[in-house]
């Protein structure tokens, strides 16, 4: 019985995220059509006004709205490949860099001012150690377009005394309005212009933590500050390197 009840949930599910899905890549291929239908007529017509210049204006149109249905179905793609899953032992402070060397430049271009604060000593978790990396770039990303330039970017881990292993994302960016809260992690939910944002980034994260067995929650002062908190539980009696407390990017480890 409860199975069934669970097999209908994920078939609903299934059919929300069909329908999003459709409607999502459904408008850059109208424009990607209207695109290249009017240049094959302009073409055909022998046009003389259209020029280089305006050829190349319509193929950018065009490369852009291709760009846009292929982070879509990318982004969707780690939704079913669920099964695609590595059971790793993670340390954590492994993956905070790697992930902030993969950020590192965008940090550096717009002047933002990491901060990483990793406890000494870390429990390792358990998972695919890839997909932790993507969620945290992901949330990085999300912090770095909520500052634009000259912010500061914290991230933290720590252990607490439930078990488990906390990783928070603070940005002091333009934080998010009260009304939006509840939406964040809607697949599709979007406040960043076309081409820029999908709305999947927040619901895949969310996907890969509860895989994890973990929880991911979102505290935001607006216009001040965003913070991202995921917390993983740790496993027992297993402890990571001893590192060093450390700031401003350095990634000392005894
Ligand atoms: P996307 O980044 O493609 O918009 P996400 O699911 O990652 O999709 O995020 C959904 C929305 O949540 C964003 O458009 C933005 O409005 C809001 N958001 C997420 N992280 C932050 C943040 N750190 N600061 C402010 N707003 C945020």
């Amino acid at each position: 019985m409860e199975e069934t009840m669970i097999q209908t949930d994920k078939l609903s599910a299934l059919g929300i995220m069909a329908s999003s899905f459709a409607h999502e890549v459904n408008n850059p291929l109208a424009t990607i059509n209207v695109y290249a239908e009017d240049l094959i007529d302009r073409i055909q017509a022998g046009d003389e006004d259209l020029d280089e210049e305006e050829m190349e204006h319509y193929l950018r149109k065009i490369k852009e709205n291709t760009e846009r249905c292929k982070k879509i179905t990318d982004n969707l793609l780690n939704f079913s490949r669920k099964n695609d899953w590595t059971e790793d032992h993670i340390r954590v402070r492994e993956i905070i860099e790697s992930s902030l060397s993969l950020v590192e430049h965008q940090l550096k271009k717009q002047r933002i001012q990491l901060e990483l604060r990793v406890a000494d000593e870390l429990p390792m978790v358990s998972g695919d150690g890839l997909k932790l990396m993507q969620v945290i770039v992901n949330l990085i990303n999300n912090a770095v377009d909520a500052m634009e330039t000259e912010g500061s970017l914290v991230v933290s881990a720590s252990a607490n005394d439930g078990g488990q292993v906390s990783i928070k994302v603070t940005d002091s960016g333009h934080g998010i309005p009260a009304d939006a809260m509840d939406k964040l992690f809607d697949p599709f939910f979007t406040t960043k212009p076309i081409g820029k944002g999908t709305g999947l980034g927040l619901s895949v994260c969310y996907g890969i933590i509860q895989q994890f067995g973990g929880t991911i929650s979102i505290d935001s002062k607006p216009e001040e500050e965003t913070t991202v908190e995921i917390q993983l539980p740790a496993e027992r009696s297993v402890y990571a390197w001893r590192g060093v407390e450390n700031s401003a990017g350095e990634t000392g480890q005894s």
